[in-house]
């Protein structure tokens, strides 16, 4: 198999080192064999968009629109293809794939129309005949670093809205899912873009990445992953004063009051738990019931999980596809025995599938007679395993939604408009959801989340440019 290589100051570059991409729905299929960088290519990637930053800083918004026009509408032309790829490299059943490959065109595409809405303010100085401008401005070459449960979107909503306003990309993708990420920059690199604007450099966390955050030419560092990378990150761009901004875990609860339509609440919760494998970090794992509800819901959400679907991501029919990779079943299956060891009841699934072909088969996992104190309830799984927390009213329900280190998403099932109302004021998370799923979000508004979950400003929609410029105000006489 021929070595995609990374992509390098405009060049496709090889790499002495190479790393198998193998598709968790069938062990013995390799997606493809991807480059591993060095520390040494790294820094060539970073000198490079050092460089073209010189000149892209000062390219007009037509020219950086028409870039990411061209990639928004080439990535949604191939979204079976694309889509294809993702299920097959990450284990998310076909349509979650190709839903995702269009979500990163919409994306490229929003920010194409962004570049032409840069807004700056004018007010007049406090001293007679004085000017203010306040202007946003790029701030310089910015590392992007990606998990690997999203292998295209969050590539796309990092790299969009950087390019967009002025700033030069060095993106290292995930080592499981390096496939996405090198077909969009193949894309990228027949926009028109020019040579070192944008930089791909595939690799290990802990060469590529740690290159990137040690380089004192990366002005920003967007990171999205675990809290354990994140807090490496913070701390080395903290200790040379880079820009840097977190999306990291989630346990994110939905709230399930007496009067909700149940067969609403039971389709959020089933589709915010347990699709695209669990594996997201706004996945519903905290159910928290009121007790008027509890038992009928219980019922209700079995019958569902009987009629699910696991298997081959790219199989039709398949609902489920597999977990991710190895060290993630075995992350998923140490949770479940530590659930039962707690004392918490597996009412349904949890245990290793077989099917066709060799994969990283599970079956949902509920997990029920949980308290809001235990490990499964508290720490993040990322798997498909969900936690019922039975309480008693309204007011216990945000109580327990809220007392967890984290504060992604929340969501409330219930047709009361008081409720939903006090929910949306008290729950401490960045979004949240009211009878929806507290997964599944537009491509146009802020994404983010409170407490353990990010920090810095947010990603996507409008409020991107709040982390990719700087803001200048300048003061004018005129003579
Ligand atoms: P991870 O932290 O293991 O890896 C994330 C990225 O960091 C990868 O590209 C990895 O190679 C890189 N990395 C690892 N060590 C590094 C180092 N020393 N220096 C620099 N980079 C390094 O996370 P993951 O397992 O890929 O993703 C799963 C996690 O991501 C979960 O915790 C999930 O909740 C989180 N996630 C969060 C969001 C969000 O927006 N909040 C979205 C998706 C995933």
């Amino acid at each position: 198999m021929t070595m995609h290589r990374n992509f390098i100051a405009g060049d496709w570059r090889d790499a002495s080192d190479g790393n198998d991409n193998i598709n968790p729905s069938n062990l013995g299929d390799v997606v493809g064999v991807y480059a591993r960088a060095s520390r040494t290519e790294t820094e060539d990637a970073i000198a490079a968009a050092t460089e073209a930053f010189k000149t892209w800083q000062f390219s007009t918004i037509q020219q950086r629109h028409d870039i990411l026009e061209f990639i928004g509408n080439e990535i949604i032309a191939r979204k079976e293809e694309l889509g294809r790829l993702l299920s097959r490299e990450e284990g998310k059943t076909l349509p979650e794939g190709m839903g995702e490959a269009v979500r990163a065109g919409q994306i490229f595409k929003f920010f194409a129309g962004e570049c032409l809405r840069i807004e700056g303010d004018r007010l007049d100085s406090v001293r007679p005949g004085v000017g203010v401008e306040i202007t946003r401005e790029p701030i310089g070459v910015v590392g992007l670093i990606t998990p690997w449960n999203f292998p295209i979107a969050i590539p796309a909503w990092k790299i969009a809205p950087a390019l967009a306003y002025g700033n030069c990309v060095v993106i290292k993708p995930a080592e499981l899912v390096p496939g996405c990420a090198w077909a969009l920059a193949d894309i990228i690199s027949r926009s028109g873009i020019p040579d070192g604007v944008f930089n791909l450099v595939m690799g290990k966390g802990s060469q590529v990445g740690q290159a990137i955050l040690d380089n004192r030419a990366v002005a920003a560092v967007s990171f999205t992953g675990s809290v354990q990378t994140g807090s490496l990150v913070a701390a080395a761009c903290s200790a040379r004063g880079a820009k840097f901004q977190l999306e990291m875990g989630g346990k994110n609860p939905l709230v399930v009051l007496d009067d909700a339509d149940l067969d609403n609440a039971v389709d959020c919760a089933v589709q915010g738990a347990f699709f695209s494998t669990g594996q997201r970090c706004t996945a519903s794992s905290r159910l928290i019931v009121t007790e008027g509800i509890h038992d009928r819901f219980i019922e209700a959400a079995k019958a569902r999980l009987e009629k699910t679907v696991v298997g081959d991501a790219l199989k039709e029919g398949v609902q489920i596809g597999p977990v991710v990779d190895e060290t993630q079943l075995a992350q998923d299956l140490n949770y479940i025995d530590i659930g039962r060891q707690e004392g918490a009841t597996l009412a349904f699934g949890g245990e290793r599938l077989e099917r066709d072909t060799d994969g990283f088969y599970l079956s949902p996992a509920l997990f029920t007679d949980v308290r809001n104190d235990m490990r499964i309830a508290q720490e993040e799984i990322f798997g498909p395993v969900a936690t019922v927390i039975k309480v008693k009213d309204y007011d216990e329900a945000l109580t327990v939604a809220n007392d967890t280190a984290f504060g992604l998403s929340a969501g409330i099932c219930t047709t009361s408009l008081k409720y939903a109302s006090d929910f949306k004021r008290k729950s401490q998370a960045g979004m949240v959801m009211v009878n929806l799923p507290t997964a599944g979000v537009d491509y146009h508004v802020p994404f983010g989340g409170r407490k353990g979950s990010s920090y810095g400003s947010r990603e996507q929609g409008r409020y991107a440019d709040e982390f990719y410029t700087t803001v200048k105000t300048a003061y004018t006489l005129p003579l």
